[in-house]
C-alpha cells in the first residue's frame, strides 16, 4: 500500500514496523458541542484508511482520545476554553458537557458506520502520564518553568516545522493578528505543557502537580494517550490537516525529546470540508450535524458516500445541490443492488479480477473515488448476480454502505407495497366504477370514488386501465 506522507511530503511505500500489529493513532473530537459534518469527514476517512488497512491484511490497533480539557478556542494556548464555554453555554458542569457530547460523537459515528477505535481515552483519565512527561522533559532540559507555567523550549529542537517549510513570521503563534503575545514565552513558538497560571480563574478542571494545581495543555494529552496504549513508536498518526500546525507539530516535539528518537513514521491528513464562506467550523457558531441532515431526510450513507466519492487529499465543498446529487447516487445504487437475484455460483476468476481493481485503489492511497468507481464496474460486470452481490459484500468491509441491508430493506418495503395493492375488496370497488362508468352512471362511478377516497385510496386512470394506490 502507497500513502502520503505529510512529514516526508511524498506517497510511500507502507510497511509497518511490525507487520503482526499497525499501531495507528487518531485526534479525537474536542467535546464542548456536536461534531459538524466538516469533523465527520475526518473521521469518515480515517475510519476507511483502518478498514482499508484491515482488508489487506494487516492487523490494527487503534487508539483515540477525547478531548475533555485543555484545549483553548485558539490552537495557540490563547482564547477561551472550549470546554468551559461549552459548560457555560448550557449551564451544565464540564463533566456533563463532556459525557453528553461524547456519546452524541459516538451516536454520530454509529449512523455513519465509522467504527469505534480499539480504545478510546479521555484526556482527563491520564494526568498521572502528563506530568511524568513533563517532568521528564524538563529534567531533559526541554521544557522551563515560566510565570507559573511549564512550556515547550523549541530552540531545543533540530527542526520543528516538521509538515511543511512554513515561513517562520508567518506562522509564528505569538504574532498572529488578534493573538496576544504570552512574554513567559522564550521563542515564539514555545507551547504550554503545564498551566498553573492562566486567564482563567473559573476553569473547573485542575489538579495539582510538582508545579502547582492546574492542568494540562491540549497537545500532550495525544502524545501520553498514544505512547500508554501503543508504546515508543507509532506507524499512523491521523487528523484534520488543521491539526498539523501547530497540534501534530507540537505532539512530535515533545514526544520526541521525550523518548529520544523517532517516534511517527506516517502522519496522514484529512483535507478540509468546506462551505461556499470557507472552512466549516465549531467556532463560528453555525454548523450543520448529522441529527440536520437527517431532519432535512438525508440517509446518513448519502453523506458517507459524498464523502468517498472525492480523495481525502482534496478539499471537499459542501453545498446541498452536491449533497442532493449523492442522495440521488446512493437511492439509485441500491435500487440497482435490489435488482440482482441470488441465483447462481459465484464465479472466482471475475470475483478476484473486480477486487483487484478495489485492491488498487486502495493500495493508491485510499483512493476512495477510483474505489467507488469499482463498486460500479462490479454492477456493469458480464457475470451472474451472485457473484457481483459477492464482491459488493466483499467491498463494504471498507466502503461501510450499508449496501447489502439497505438493498434488502428495499426489497422488503418493495413487497409490502407489492402486497398493499393486493386487496381483492378494493378491486371489486375499482371495478364496479369501471363498470359504472362504462355504462355512463356516473353518479354510482364519483360515489365509488369517494368511498375509496374516505377509505385512503387514489384512484389514477392510465392507457392500460385504473389503477389505484394507498396514500
Ligand atoms: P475538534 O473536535 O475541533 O478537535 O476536531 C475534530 C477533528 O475534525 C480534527 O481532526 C480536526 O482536524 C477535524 N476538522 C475540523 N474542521 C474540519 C473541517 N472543516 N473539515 C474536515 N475536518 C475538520
Ligand atoms: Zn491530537
Amino acid at each position: 500500500m502507497y500513502l502520503y506522507n505529510s512529514a516526508s511530503h511524498k506517497k510511500e511505500l507502507f510497511v509497518p514496523k511490525d507487520p503482526n500489529l499497525v499501531k495507528m493513532y487518531t485526534c479525537g473530537p474536542t467535546v464542548y458541542h456536536y461534531a459538524h459534518i466538516g469533523n465527520l469527514r475526518t473521521y469518515i476517512m480515517e475510519d476507511v484508511l483502518e478498514k482499508a488497512l484491515r482488508y489487506l491484511g494487516y492487523p490494527v490497533k487503534r487508539v483515540m482520545n477525547i478531548t475533555d480539557v485543555g484545549h483553548l478556542s485558539s490552537d495557540a494556548d490563547t482564547g477561551e476554553d472550549k470546554m468551559v464555554k461549552g459548560a457555560k453555554r448550557e449551564h451544565k458542569t464540564v463533566m456533563e458537557i463532556a459525557r453528553y457530547y461524547t456519546d452524541a460523537f459516538f451516536s454520530d459515528c454509529d449512523k455513519l458506520n465509522i467504527k469505534r477505535p480499539d480504545v478510546v481515552e479521555p484526556a482527563t483519565n491520564c494526568i498521572d502520564e502528563y506530568i511524568h512527561m513533563v517532568q521528564t522533559l524538563l529534567e531533559k532540559g526541554s521544557a522551563y518553568l515560566a510565570g507559573g507555567n511549564v512550556y515547550f523550549d523549541t530552540s531545543t529542537l533540530e527542526k520543528y516545522y516538521v509538515f511543511n517549510d512554513h515561513d517562520e513570521e508567518d506562522l509564528a503563534v505569538g504574532v498572529r493578528e488578534g493573538v496576544e503575545e504570552d512574554t513567559n514565552k522564550r521563542n515564539r513558538n514555545d507551547f504550554v505543557l503545564w498551566f498553573t497560571k492562566s486567564k482563567f480563574e473559573d476553569q473547573a478542571l485542575k489538579w495539582d502537580s510538582p508545579w502547582g494545581v492546574g492542568y494540562p495543555g491540549w497537545h500532550i494529552e495525544c502524545s501520553c494517550i498514544c505512547m500508554k496504549h501503543l508504546g515508543e513508536d507509532l506507524d499512523i498518526h491521523a487528523g484534520g490537516i488543521d491539526n498539523a500546525f501547530p497540534h501534530h507539530t507540537n505532539e512530535i516535539a515533545q514526544s520526541e525529546s521525550f523518548l529520544g528518537h523517532p517516534w511517527c513514521h506516517y502522519w496522514f491528513h484529512v483535507h478540509h470540508l468546506n462551505t461556499d464562506s470557507g472552512k466549516m467550523s465549531k467556532s463560528k457558531g453555525e454548523f450543520l450535524t448529522v441529527s440536520l441532515l437527517e431532519k432535512k431526510g438525508y440517509d446518513p450513507m448519502a453523506y458517507r458516500l459524498f464523502c468517498l466519492q472525492s480523495h481525502y487529499r482534496r478539499n471537499l465543498v459542501f453545498s446541498w445541490e452536491n449533497l442532493d446529487n449523492a442522495a440521488v447516487a446512493y437511492d439509485k445504487l441500491i435500487a440497482r443492488i435490489a435488482a440482482l437475484k441470488e441465483e447462481g455460483p459465484v464465479e472466482q476468476e471475475v470475483f478476484d479480477q473486480l477486487k483487484q481493481r478495489f485492491v488498487n485503489a486502495l493500495n493508491g492511497d485510499v483512493n476512495t473515488s477510483v474505489a467507488v468507481t469499482a463498486l460500479y464496474d462490479v454492477l456493469k460486470a458480464k457475470c451472474g448476480d451472485a457473484t457481483k452481490l459477492a464482491v459488493l459484500q466483499d467491498f463494504d468491509r471498507v466502503l461501510s454502505l450499508n449496501l447489502l441491508s439497505a438493498a434488502q430493506a428495499l426489497r422488503v418495503k418493495q413487497t409490502r407495497e407489492e402486497a398493499a395493492q393486493q386487496d381483492p375488496q378494493i378491486d371489486a370497488l375499482v371495478h364496479r366504477r369501471t363498470q359504472a362508468k362504462k355504462e355512463k352512471n356516473f353518479a354510482e362511478a364519483d360515489r365509488i370514488r369517494d368511498e375509496l377516497k374516505a377509505r385512503g385510496i387514489e384512484i389514477i386512470d392510465t392507457p392500460q386501465g385504473t389503477k389505484w394506490r394507498k396514500v
